[in-house]
C-alpha cells in the first residue's frame, strides 16, 4: 500500500517515512496541504497521515478535502499541541487522532487499524473525457438503505 504523509517538519516526515518503510509500505511525503493534495490526486493513497498545525491549510482542512475526493480513504490527523477540544472535533469528524511525539508502537497501531480502508480508485484527471462523470456504480459508496423509506 502507498501512504501519504503531510507534515511541515522535515524531521517528522523522515521519521514517518522510515516507520512506513519498516512496515513494508511505500511512502510519499509532502511539506504542506496543497502539495499533499496534488500528490493525492496523482496517486490516490490507501492511507493519509497529516499533521494538524501547518502553515497554509490545516490538517483538518486537508483531511476534509481528501474526504471530499475519496470518502473511504482512512485519514490520521497527528498533533503535538491539540487540546481536548481539537481532539474531540477530529474524532467526531471520523478521523483518527494521534498525539505527538509518536513512537513506533503507536504509529504501527494507528496504521494497522486504519489500513482496512479501501483505496479510492476515482480520479478526476483522466484526459480527454470532459467533466468528471458520476462515480462507478460498483463502489460501496452509497449508504446502506438509502431510498429504503421512500419505497416503504
Ligand atoms: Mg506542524
Amino acid at each position: 500500500m502507498r501512504v501519504l504523509v503531510i507534515d511541515d517538519e522535515e524531521g517528522i516526515r523522515a521519521v514517518f517515512r522510515d516507520f512506513l518503510e519498516a512496515l513494508g509500505y511505500e511512502a510519499d511525503v509532502a511539506a504542506g496541504g496543497e502539495e499533499g493534495l496534488a500528490l493525492f490526486d496523482r496517486h490516490r493513497h490507501g492511507l493519509v497521515l497529516t499533521d494538524l498545525l501547518m502553515p497554509g491549510m490545516s490538517g483538518l482542512e486537508v483531511a476534509r478535502a481528501i474526504r471530499a475526493r475519496c470518502p473511504e480513504t482512512p485519514i490520521v490527523v497527528i498533533s503535538g499541541s491539540a487540546d481536548a477540544l481539537d481532539r474531540e472535533r477530529i474524532e467526531a469528524s471520523g478521523f483518527t487522532f494521534l498525539a505527538k511525539p509518536v513512537g513506533f508502537p503507536e504509529f504501527m497501531n494507528a496504521v494497522t487499524v486504519d489500513r482496512r480502508g479501501k483505496r479510492c480508485a476515482g480520479s478526476f484527471t483522466r484526459g480527454g473525457q470532459g467533466p468528471p462523470r458520476t462515480p462507478p456504480a460498483d463502489g460501496p459508496l452509497s449508504p446502506d438503505g438509502a431510498g429504503f423509506m421512500r419505497d416503504a
